[in-house]
């Protein structure tokens, strides 16, 4: 398959990263299949969708006259059988490994076996789903960074079985969507979330070791003021754990603690605390930081 022969991308998951992705998909061009497992959260993701368009207008990274047919070229669903009219899919749902499998055994089997699999996990082994889903050569990871739209760097992942075609055909398309691919090697974490998880793993420690901020200890604002101020981070440890998602950033710190098997990445227990009571971060309108809006 050719860049030219992907006329339709099937993007899973709606969340805050399939949304993005879908957007950066159909202003580039492509037509877009949206899929997620309620009517409610597609919705949601139209909704954002529609305000990212409007920002990228005001941006001028976006012709004003370009938002009608790009909105045009986006359709949703909640039936997974409609992947078969897609050429690539690009998985974005949960970070839960079991799930992922699942989805590409059965996209595996409901796709052409023409089609590309791209998944937009942020540790899990791209090379496992390549197995799962029967068709491993044309199974590559096309990682984008938060939020899709607006960062520039993927990660682009090579599976142990992942062709030279496929690794062409996903720069290409990357390329393409006007973002910077970089090419990684199928290890826990890629490149970017084995450097960066561990730094907000420690900032967790960090906050749990001074009692949550609680009794005049260390607080989140503390702790990331140091960072912004004090290495030049466009943003905090505690305050980008929020905005990622605390459940998907304690996923990528078991998968690295697993696969890698170093004490080094073992979760820390208040991170894992916050995502058992459901603070999760911006989009639950609490994680380390409460927030007006989830
Ligand atoms: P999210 O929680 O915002 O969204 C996940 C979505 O997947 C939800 O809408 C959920 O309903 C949907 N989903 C679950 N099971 C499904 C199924 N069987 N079929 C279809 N949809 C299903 O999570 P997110 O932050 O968008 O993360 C999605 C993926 O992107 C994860 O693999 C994550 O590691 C990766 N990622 C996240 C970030 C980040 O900063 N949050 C950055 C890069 C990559």
């Amino acid at each position: 398959m050719k860049i030219d022969d992907i006329k339709r991308i099937g993007v899973v998951g709606a969340g805050q990263m399939g949304s993005g992705i879908a957007q950066v998909a159909a202003a580039s061009g492509w037509e877009v299949l949206l899929l997620d497992v309620t009517e409610a959260v597609l919705q949601t993701a139209m909704k954002k969708i529609r305000e990212g368009f409007a920002r990228a207008v005001e941006k001028r990274t976006l012709g004003p006259d370009q938002t009608i047919p790009a909105l045009a070229r986006l359709r949703t669903t909640g039936r997974l059988q409609d992947l078969a009219e897609v050429q690539l899919v690009i998985e974005a749902a949960s970070e839960k490994s079991a799930l992922k499998l699942d989805l590409f055994r059965q996209i595996g089997c409901l796709c052409k076996p023409e089609t590309i699999l791209a998944s937009n996990t942020s540790s899990i082994s791209i090379t496992k789903l390549g197995a799962a889903s029967g068709r491993p050569d044309r199974v590559v990871g096309i990682h984008f960074m938060n939020p899709a739209p607006v960062m520039k760097l993927v990660e682009v992942v090579r599976g142990v079985e992942t062709s030279e075609e496929t690794m062409a055909l996903a720069l290409g398309l990357v390329t393409r969507m006007g973002k910077t691919p970089v090419t990684c090697h199928d290890t826990p974490g890629f490149i970017v979330n084995r450097i960066l998880i561990p730094m907000i793993n420690e900032a967790a420690y960090l906050l749990q070791e001074s009692q949550g901020g609680q009794d005049g200890g260390l607080t989140p604002d503390a702790i990331d003021l140091a960072m912004t101020a004090g290495a030049n981070h466009p943003v905090g440890p505690l305050a980008l754990a929020d905005r990622i998602g605390l459940d998907t950033v304690l996923a990528i710190c078991e998968v690295l603690h697993q696969d890698l098997g170093d004490p080094k990445f073992r979760p820390c227990p208040l991170l894992r605390k916050y995502v058992e009571a459901g603070r999760l971060g911006r989009k639950t309108g609490r994680g380390f930081y409460t927030y007006r809006e989830a």
